[in-house]
């Protein structure tokens, strides 16, 4: 078996599916950086003390930022969690992925998609060619580990907004991957479902962006590999187009 089909294979993908119509990733940008049709980006808010606590961020470099992380109690769940997982990776990284928060693994570790679906996302990332700190960034919605893994609730998401924003303008990305639900829905402030944003290029911060299903939630529902594997090529072909 070559070292692709190995990799597909562990992916749970096989044989290759490949896809019958090529969508130009260009007239996807196009019309997703038009009004209509594209979801926003996370508003930021009123001009009061959330207001210049964003603003803050906002000026950090990343000694600062990882500072600022380290030491944030914005919200309830520093208080549950271990340790804050600030995000792995190349710091000037072409890709950017981005999950949806520290499992148990990575609040007992302080690394990101460390545990199950870690592994599988390293094996999504080797089946485009990538390997995890070389080219590629992973990150959270959130840095602090929900208690029980329960979802992020908004507030958590609000306060923890602006260390990911603040990341993404360190790091300048070429594309953004957004895996899962909270992370796609966060990024894009919509409530869109994760079928319905798959295979278009959206922006948040200026930078493009694409949908695909969470490594966790892939592990659950292995049919949806497939389809994942699809995503990738978008993202691949987006990539290779931007
Ligand atoms: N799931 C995530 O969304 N992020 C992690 O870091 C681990 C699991």
């Amino acid at each position: 078996m070559s070292r692709r089909s190995a990799i597909l294979a562990e992916m749970g993908i096989a044989p290759v599916w490949r896809l019958r119509q090529r969508r130009s990733p260009q007239l996807q940008l196009a019309a997703a950086s038009g009004t209509a049709a594209a979801p926003a980006a996370v508003p930021e808010g009123p001009e009061d003390a959330a207001g210049s606590r964003q603003q803050r961020i906002a000026r950090m470099d990343w000694t600062e930022l990882k500072a600022a992380v380290k030491g944030c109690t914005a919200c309830r769940l520093r208080a549950g969690c271990k340790q804050t997982v600030f995000g792995v990776g190349d710091e000037k990284a072409r890709w950017l992925f981005v999950g949806e928060a520290p499992g148990s693994e990575e609040d007992r570790l302080g690394e990101p998609f460390v545990g199950q679906a870690g592994k599988l996302l390293d094996s999504m990332l080797a089946a485009i060619g990538l390997t995890r700190g070389k080219g590629v960034f992973i990150a959270n919605v959130l840095r602090c580990r929900p208690p029980n893994n329960r979802d992020p609730q908004a507030d958590e998401i609000e306060k923890c907004a602006p260390f990911l924003r603040r990341t993404v303008a360190l790091i300048r990305p070429r594309l953004i991957v957004a895996m899962g639900r909270p992370a796609s829905q966060t990024l894009l402030n919509t409530d869109a479902s994760i079928g319905s944003l798959r295979g278009r290029v959206f922006r948040y911060a200026g930078v493009p962006l694409v949908v695909t299903y969470h490594p966790a939630y892939l592990l659950r529902n292995l049919p949806d590999k497939a389809k994942s594997w699809q995503d990738l090529l978008f993202a691949k072909r987006t990539m290779a187009g931007l």
